[in-house]
């Protein structure tokens, strides 16, 4: 498949939309009464720190929606105001922030349905409908099924990750195999992977200490075929597959992490092939997302402080906050991630979700007396929801 020509055609189709319709100003005012908090815009202008009774609050100084979020919501409610009459479908979550999706779809932005086997099902959608795709972006498949449907499409895929799905398309282009550090089941790497014509998705340096080691050493390709499965593009053959690599990104991962990688990889193929053989197998661009990189530097900043916990706010399915909290739990702080301020109390209990497990029930989570409370938040939340988490706090400690 020439995905570059497909995108080529679908762009310059009249029922492709990438950009708003000049109705910025009537949804500026409900993006702003639904999701900013005047409170934070307070602890903001206070260097983002705020005392109140025995509670210091310190937040990070990058938190919260990144403006790629920004755009796609607004694309979103843009859309919803531009078609007002016509049935909207979104392919996925906007973003994985339940207020947000609650929104869409309270103003009538359903979900494409999802079967038994938990394959999308697209046959809900008519000609006459408009479907939205999410700011992590949709498959090439997706797009070509969407477009031979003849519906409008409202693409709000953010800027940075078109950017990977251009390095990939190079990749695929120079015959190398894309390596992605990312997670398999996640949309954003489902789109990226699309792309790619030979891909391999790794989550960790660990994992890809594993490929590194096979492509020196060789190993045991059937052990490796199980390892990674479901993991790679179909017919993927460790022995001939990993002669020559290009890096990728699932754009929310730990940043070193992804650094880590990339020089891991350079490094193997540069012994095994030689330095003068390198470009020839090997490919990396800069893809990390600006937003993204910022946060993790804030948590990475905040939790220098003297703290007492962390909480860190955002979906459980978001792949960033998780890598926040990653980030929070490698200090030893105590630190909590939830959702929404819904799962704080009643009283001093909270539930939140420890990190890769399941939910926990913590009661009396904040201590007596004095505290300093570090918070932060996924490029997917709101700063309302923070603002909400914060007067839970208040109001707890203000009880006592
Ligand atoms: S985190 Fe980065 S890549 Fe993801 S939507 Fe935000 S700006 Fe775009």
């Amino acid at each position: 498949m020439d995905t570059k020509a497909f995108k080529r055609s679908l762009h310059s189709s009249d029922l492709y939309y990438r950009k708003g319709f000049g109705r910025a100003a009537e949804v500026t005012q409900m993006l702003y009464s639904e999701y900013q908090s005047s409170l934070i815009q307070q602890i903001r202008e206070n260097g983002y720190t705020l005392q109140h009774g025995d509670v210091t609050i310190k937040l990070a100084e990058a938190f919260g929606f990144c403006w790629g979020v920004e755009r796609a919501i607004a694309l979103a409610y843009e859309t919803r105001q531009q078609f007002p009459t016509e049935r909207i479908w979104i392919t996925n979550e906007i973003i994985h922030n339940p207020l947000v999706n609650q929104n869409l779809q309270d103003m009538q932005v359903e979900f494409i349905p999802v079967n038994s086997q938990g394959e999308k099902d697209f046959s809900v959608v008519a000609k006459e409908d408009v479907v939205i795709l999410p700011a992590f972006g949709a498959s090439v498949q997706e797009m070509q099924l969407l477009n031979e449907k003849g519906c409008k499409i409202m693409d709000t895929t953010c800027p940075w990750v078109s950017k990977v799905w251009n390095s990939v398309e190079k990749h695929k282009k120079g015959n190398y195999t894309s390596i992605i550090h990312g997670k398999y089941k996640h949309e954003e790497t489902i789109a990226t992977s699309s792309f790619a014509e030979k891909y391999l998705v790794v989550l960790n340096l660990q994992q890809a200490e594993y490929v590194c080691n096979y492509i020196l050493n060789g190993g045991n390709r059937e052990e490796f075929l199980t390892k990674f499965a479901h993991a790679y593009s179909p017919g993927f053959d460790p022995d001939t597959d990993l002669v020559r690599v290009g890096i990728a990104n699932q754009t929310t991962m730990l940043k070193g992490e992804t650094e880590q990688i990339g020089k891991l990889f350079e490094r193997t193929l540069m012994r095994k092939y030689g330095p003068q053989e390198l470009n020839h197998h090997f490919l990396s661009f800069n893809t990390i997302c600006d937003a993204t990189q910022e946060r993790q530097d804030a948590m990475f900043q905040l939790v220098e402080e003297k703290l007492d916990l962390m909480v860190v706010v955002g979906g459980f399915n978001s792949s960033n906050t998780t890598q926040l909290q990653t980030i929070s739990r490698a200090r030893a702080i105590p630190s909590y991630h939830i959702d929404s301020a819904e799962r704080i109390g009643p009283l001093n209990r909270i539930e939140h979700k420890k990190l890769h497990s399941t939910l926990e029930v913590v009661e009396n989570w904040l201590p007596p007396g004095p505290i300093v409370v570090g918070i932060t938040s996924g490029a997917s939340t709101p700063d309302k929801v923070v603002a909400d988490v914060i007067e839970k706090i208040f109001d707890i400690k203000a009880a006592k």
